[in-house]
């Protein structure tokens, strides 16, 4: 092995390859796959897996493959093939031509369950479901050899043919491997190979009706493809011993399986089975829905490939469980979105802010810096002009101490426009409502200079209201409200932790004019507000935006590196 296809950066399973390498098994070859069962869309933990196998191969030069393990005919669909095969490729990675399906290899499994009968090492058993599940035992007790177990060779031949001509009906028989019912490994327990299933595949139609189960068939699946390193995650453990007996007995090639603790993060769920419960019940709009940890989810929400990649790299790879927080991949975010978002200014809950010493009718083109992050971003040109919309919240009638923002006698930086003070505003007879701000502005202070060197504290964003983009702004939380979400009462389920505030619609916001022409999915950073992605929803003159994060970074303070953003 040369050093070039030695990565620098090292955790256990890298280990295990440079030692495989090493000692020259496979001749210096990596081949990983990530296969993904086609029953839901894939998620954030998905991610960790796609990054660790396709990363592992890029860095050893060596190959990974795409591989769908679609043993289960009646939860898979084809439209979760493809979105798997999107969401792989928007993450940036690549299979080439090496694209498979475990359901290619069905004939191939299928002569392996006759060569393992004839061998004497697989039965056709009669036991229902329930009956198998009473002589398997317990962790404690032995189990009970089924009175199949015996049977044959001509019969069981006779029966599995039979059983795949389709004379039986589902459920009635199994085929199962002969091995030990006393094995302290329940997984050894004469596991079932095969199933009676008459039920139509995405792929083979009516082909089948018998099906490999996932055991019979992942092991051999990493053996056709000759994967070297097998990376799964912890709950396959204890599977490990018997796709490594299949593949003894069949004498094929023998793949390293290595298991690693999956992702789990704070105020997320990552079950797919409970996703597909919240697409199906309504809770969210749909498995894009930009509160899912799907990946289609986070990418309508604005995150980018780079920042998940390097979500993926930051939390590494261990062998023990553990809980990751979501602030760390917000930060993750904010890095990557801090480099190449443009800022603009838009203002979410709009209140008019009236410069009565300003010409009626002017409109004055103000310079703004499009990224302080990255020079080449250069400048635009935002209109500035009499009547603008700022922030109710950046108005207060009476103040509190240290509140730097507009209110009566005190003078405020306009972001790139001027200096204004204010003079009092105009409230709605009848609700008292702040209607109008007014304030007067100093015109030697254009783009919110102060040539006398003065000081003002607070410095806030507006929008030209002759000029402003209507928009539509979806600001979301958190779609759970405690770490771990399924931390319940008694009798209850994860669904009371759902949380009601993790979408708030602002229908009528007012965003500056260089928005207009924003495409689906551009980011933007709305100055002092967060970051924001254009929603697909989006109408043309009518934009829609996704608040993508927030300027508040709480991973940094954590690391101890003080806040990310301006307050
Ligand atoms: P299922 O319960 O339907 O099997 P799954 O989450 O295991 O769900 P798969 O499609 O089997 O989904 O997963 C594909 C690959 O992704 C597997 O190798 C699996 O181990 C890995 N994976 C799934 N969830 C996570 C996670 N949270 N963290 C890391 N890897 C994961
Ligand atoms: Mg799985």
């Amino acid at each position: 092995m040369t050093t070039e296809n030695t990565p620098v950066s090292t955790d256990f399973i890298r280990e295990i390859i440079n030692e495989d390498n090493r000692a020259g098994k496979h001749n210096g070859r990596v081949h990983t796959r990530f296969p993904p069962e086609p029953n839901g869309y894939l998620h954030i933990g998905h991610a960790k897996s796609i990054c660790l196998n396709f990363g592992i191969a890029q860095e050893y030069g060596g190959l990974c493959n795409l591989r769908f393990d679609d043993t289960n005919p009646c939860k898979e669909e084809v439209e979760y093939v493809d979105s798997i095969m999107e969401d792989v490729r928007w993450l940036g990675f690549d299979w080439e031509d090496r694209l498979f399906y475990a359901s290619d290899y069905f004939d191939q499994l299928y002569d392996w369950a006759v060569q393992m009968i004839e061998a004497g090492k697989a039965y056709v058993c009669d036991l229902s479901a329930e009956q198998t599940r009473q002589f398997r035992g317990t962790l404690t007790e032995p189990g009970k050899n089924s009175p199949y177990r015996d049977r044959k060779v001509e019969e069981n031949l006779d029966l599995f043919t039979r059983m795949k001509a389709g004379e039986f009906p589902d459920g009635t028989r199994t085929l199962r491997a002969k091995i030990d019912m006393a094995s302290p490994n329940l997984n050894m327990r004469d596991p079932v190979m095969y199933r009676i299933l008459h039920a139509e595949h995405h792929r083979t139609g009516d082909k089948w009706c018998i099906y490999p189960m996932y055991d019979f068939t992942h092991g051999q699946s990493d053996s056709l493809e000759r994967i070297t390193h097998s990376i799964c995650t912890l709950e396959f453990e204890n599977h490990r011993p018997l796709y490594d007996w299949y593949i003894q007995e069949l004498g094929i090639f023998a793949p390293r399986q290595i298991e690693f603790a999956r992702l789990n993060l704070t105020y997320t769920m990552m079950s797919k089975r409970r996703l597909l419960e919240l697409v199906r019940d309504g809770h969210v709009a749909g498995w894009d829905d930009p509160r899912m940890p799907t990946i289609c989810g986070l990418r309508r929400r604005g995150y980018t490939p780079e920042a998940i990649r390097n979500f993926c790299k930051r939390i590494g790879v261990s062998k023990v469980d553990s809980v990751v927080d979501i602030a760390l991949l917000e930060h993750c975010l904010r890095e990557d979105l801090n480099k190449r978002a443009p800022r603009v200014m838009a203002v979410l809950k709009p209140v008019k802010l009236v410069i009565d010493n300003y010409p009626d009718g002017q409109i004055e083109e103000m310079e703004a810096i499009n990224n302080p992050e990255d020079a080449a971003a250069g400048t635009r040109l935002v209109p500035f002009s009499k009547v603008l919309y700022i922030e109710e919240d950046d108005f207060r009638e009476e103040a509190p101490k240290k509140y730097h923002r507009l209110t009566p006698g005190q003078e405020v930086r306009l972001r790139y426009g001027y200096l204004v003070t204010c003079t009092g505003c105009v409230k709605d007879p009848a609700t008292g409502a702040v209607v109008e701000v007014h304030c007067t502005y100093d015109p030697a202070t254009r783009g919110g200079n102060t040539p006398d060197g003065r000081k003002v504290k607070g410095t806030i964003h507006w929008v030209s209201a002759a000029k402003a983009v209507d928009a539509e702004v979806r600001v979301y939380d958190n779609l759970f409200t405690k770490p771990d979400p399924g931390d319940v009462p008694d009798g209850q389920d994860y669904r009371v932790n759902l949380n009601p505030k993790s979408l708030e619609i602002i229908p009528a916001a007012k965003v500056e004019p260089s928005l207009a022409s924003a495409k689906i999915n551009d980011k933007c950073q709305f100055e002092r507000l967060g970051y924001f992605s254009v929603d697909k929803d989006s109408q043309p003159g009518k934009p829609i935006f996704n608040r993508t994060v927030t300027l508040k970074d709480t991973w940094a303070k954590i690391e101890g590196r003080g806040a990310g953003g301006e307050g």
